[in-house]
């Protein structure tokens, strides 16, 4: 019997050891899983840290894939690929790390388990998730936050920078 597909928006993040150079093998690593197929990837965006100040810049961008995988299956399969990235989880919450991996949509399920919340609880708030997630997808509707073209307009692009490479 064929899986039912999903249609996931994953957002990336790097600020250490050439964040360029993780979000793109992130990418690679993500599209290597089984069951996962890339749909789109946005351009990569340079951001001013969230959080604590005193550290350097992030490279972030979204990735949307199709795949069969079941939620918290495809939670802990990125969060595999986090950890091969020397992700290192300190107590210092939204603190410098190799890469981050979260899971801002899966199809249009609201998802609330005590690991996985989606969509994802600060995607409304975040101008370097919104903006590439409109490159990918402008006429997306958010399940309880509304349409990704609303929550722009009150969104300012606060410097963040779309990376030409
Ligand atoms: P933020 O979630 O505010 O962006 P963060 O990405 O730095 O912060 P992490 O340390 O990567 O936070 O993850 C903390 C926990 O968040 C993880 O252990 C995971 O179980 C949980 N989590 C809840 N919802 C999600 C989601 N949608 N995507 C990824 N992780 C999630
Ligand atoms: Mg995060
Ligand atoms: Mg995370």
């Amino acid at each position: 019997m064929l899986k039912s597909q999903h249609i996931v928006y994953i957002g990336l993040g790097s600020n250490l050891e050439n964040p360029v150079d993780q979000i793109n093998s992130a990418r690679l690593a993500i599209n290597h899983l089984q069951d996962v197929q890339e749909s789109a990837f946005s351009s990569l965006y340079r951001s001013a840290p969230m959080g604590p100040k005193d550290q350097p810049d992030y490279i972030n961008a979204v990735l949307a894939i199709q795949t069969s995988l079941e939620p918290l299956d495809l939670l802990r399969k990125l969060q595999q690929i986090e950890n091969q990235h020397g992700r290192i989880r300190k107590n210092q919450r939204w603190g410098a790390r190799t890469l981050d991996l979260d899971i801002l949509l899966y199809g249009n399920q609201q998802i609330d388990h005590s690991d996985l919340q989606v969509p994802h609880y600060g995607m409304a708030d975040r101008a370097f998730v919104l903006y590439p997630l409109q490159e990918i997808a402008p006429e997306l509707d958010i399940p309880g936050m509304g349409e990704l073209a609303d929550l722009l307009t009150n969104m300012p692009s606060d410097g963040l920078e779309k990376i030409d490479l």
